[in-house]
């Protein structure tokens, strides 16, 4: 049910001012009684008068914004600059009160929902046309227990907070590869990253969620309360709630080996190759990330990108065989701590930049898919843009496909295109571009999505989106 309020669009998307304050002068406003236009969950509008609105208001600790409200068109940015959808309110939760006002308020009134954990979902599923925002930006607190090794979260923490909380202790759990990356968004989905070869996905580290249900009801998920929900919770995306709290599992992670070696594109193939036994021979304590760019310098290149968190010497010999490759263009492997490891691609997913991302899982590279990337990516429109496979993580295939709503396990990475750039003019020739290269890579992937880099169901169809939980799907409907 949540699936369907969050993902349903607008009855008329082009529509964007939906609301009506957005016209009236703020004078007028005041004292007057302005009724608000909104999104239903039915698909077609309603009209709030300005008392339930204020109703709602009151009940809040965190502002209630509506368009025109000052902070309005910051509060529904998101990662992704293509996103300019412009819900006609934003509750920016102070706290779990505020979330269970928001819901009940929705539920009562009909009112379409999104949910904002931290803005990073390339679809912008976060942010939804005339509809109500469930905006948790302002909940990211972080507290962590050394002496039992757990975190717990609220749900609208980064990665970068979360670390730099757990990295005071040494401590740390598995999470994105991008530091704004939203603790919510990517654990509810499943959540590769660099620590999964040891300690499998960011789900599997979860512990307990605090989760409000559609009903506005407030409740504990974990493997001894209401453990279904919490299965469905790791990995089957925020279909069930909103969460407002995790709490992680946490490991001893110190220094470790990590960075960049970039090859020439004359090499590409060869490359790849050697990334692909690279990933498919390398101990637990070791994860990867490899595909093409385009250096700063203008060049083609390919890169693997790696991380070791075993002790340094034993690491140095570890991740000889792509360091001796070559040569490289760039090495830039050297020891650094985890929170450094955890922004080495930041300069890549710049926020606000306009984007289009399509992914899939893959059991194995094979010779066909290296082909397809490199002649394909001979041709990429922008500078900006990279093609890769994100590799899941020993530990993480280790885990049966049933255990968690993730449904992945036996895929050894994901594939995917992260198209950039920056001219609106651009978004056409970008857009065809990557849907193009995703069909000519189909032959080479399982055809299942990771539930995190879904597109809109408009954009995916049902059927896409049923196989992005594989054999979980029938569960999770259950
Ligand atoms: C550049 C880039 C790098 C990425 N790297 C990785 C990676 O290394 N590993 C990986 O696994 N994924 C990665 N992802 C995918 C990422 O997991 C998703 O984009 C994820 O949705 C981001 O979570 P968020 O909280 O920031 O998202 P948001 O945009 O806030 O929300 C995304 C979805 O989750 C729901 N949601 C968010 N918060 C909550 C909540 N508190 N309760 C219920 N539902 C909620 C939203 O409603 C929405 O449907 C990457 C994405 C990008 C764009």
């Amino acid at each position: 049910m949540w699936r369907a309020i969050r993902e349903r669009e607008p009855p008329d998307a082009s529509q964007l001012n939906l609301v009506r304050y957005a016209s009236t002068p703020a004078k007028e406003r005041e004292g007057a009684l302005a009724d608000l236009r909104v999104a239903t969950i039915g698909g077609a509008e309603t009209i709030l008068e300005e008392a339930t609105v204020q109703s709602l208001r009151a009940t809040l600790h965190g502002p209630l914004l509506c368009p025109g409200d000052a902070g309005y068109d910051e509060a529904r940015k998101v990662w992704n600059g293509m996103i300019d959808r412009r819900p006609a309110l934003i509750a920016r939760c102070a706290g779990v009160a505020d979330v269970i006002a928001a819901v009940k308020f929705a539920r009562t009134q009909q009112v379409l929902v999104s949910v904002r954990g931290g803005g990073h979902n390339a679809p912008g599923n976060a942010v939804c046309q005339g509809g109500l925002m469930i905006d948790l930006a302002g909940m990211r607190g972080v507290r962590v227990d050394p002496v039992r090794r757990t975190a717990r979260a609220e749900g609208g923490a980064t990665w970068a907070d979360f670390d730099r909380e757990t990295q005071v202790f040494g401590l740390a759990t598995t999470g994105g590869s991008v530091s704004d990356t939203g603790i919510a968004g990517l654990t509810l989905g499943g959540g590769l990253g660099w620590l999964a070869g040891k300690h499998g996905l960011s789900c599997d580290n979860l512990r307990s969620i605090d989760v409000v249900t559609a009903d506005g009801t407030m409740l504990i998920a974990n493997a001894d309360e209401n453990a279904d929900l919490f299965w469905g919770l790791r990995g089957g995306g925020g279909n069930f709630g909103v969460a407002t709290s995790f709490e992680f599992q946490l490991h001893p992670v110190g220094p470790m080996l990590a960075g960049m070696v970039l090859y020439p594109f004359s090499k590409a193939r060869q490359a790849l190759t050697l990334y692909r036994e690279f990933a498919t021979s390398i101990p637990d304590e070791v994860n990867t990330i490899g595909g093409l760019l385009t250096s700063a310098d203008g060049d083609p290149v390919v890169a693997i990108v790696v991380c070791c968190h075993a002790s340094l010497e034993g690491a140095e010999e570890r991740l000889r065989a792509i360091r001796i490759f070559g040569p490289p263009v760039a090495d830039s492997i050297g020891p650094m701590p985890y929170r450094q490891v955890q922004t080495l691609l930041d300069a890549a997913a710049v926020r606000g930049r306009r984007n289009y991302i399509k992914t899939n899982m893959m059991q194995s590279i094979s010779d066909g898919a290296i082909d397809t990337l490199v002649e394909r990516f001979a041709t990429i429109p922008s500078p900006y843009s990279f093609v890769f496979f994100q590799q899941l993580g020993n530990a993480a295939n280790r885990i049966a496909s049933a255990t968690t709503a993730f449904s992945h396990r036996d895929a050894l990475c994901e594939w995917g295109c992260q198209s950039s750039w920056l001219d609106p003019a651009a978004d056409g020739v970008n857009i065809r571009w990557t849907r193009e290269l995703s069909e000519a890579m189909s032959p080479f992937a399982t055809g299942n999505d990771y539930v995190n880099q879904l597109g809109l169901e408009t954009e995916e169809g049902s059927e896409r989106i049923k196989a992005a939980f594989g054999v979980n799907h029938e569960r999770l409907v259950a």
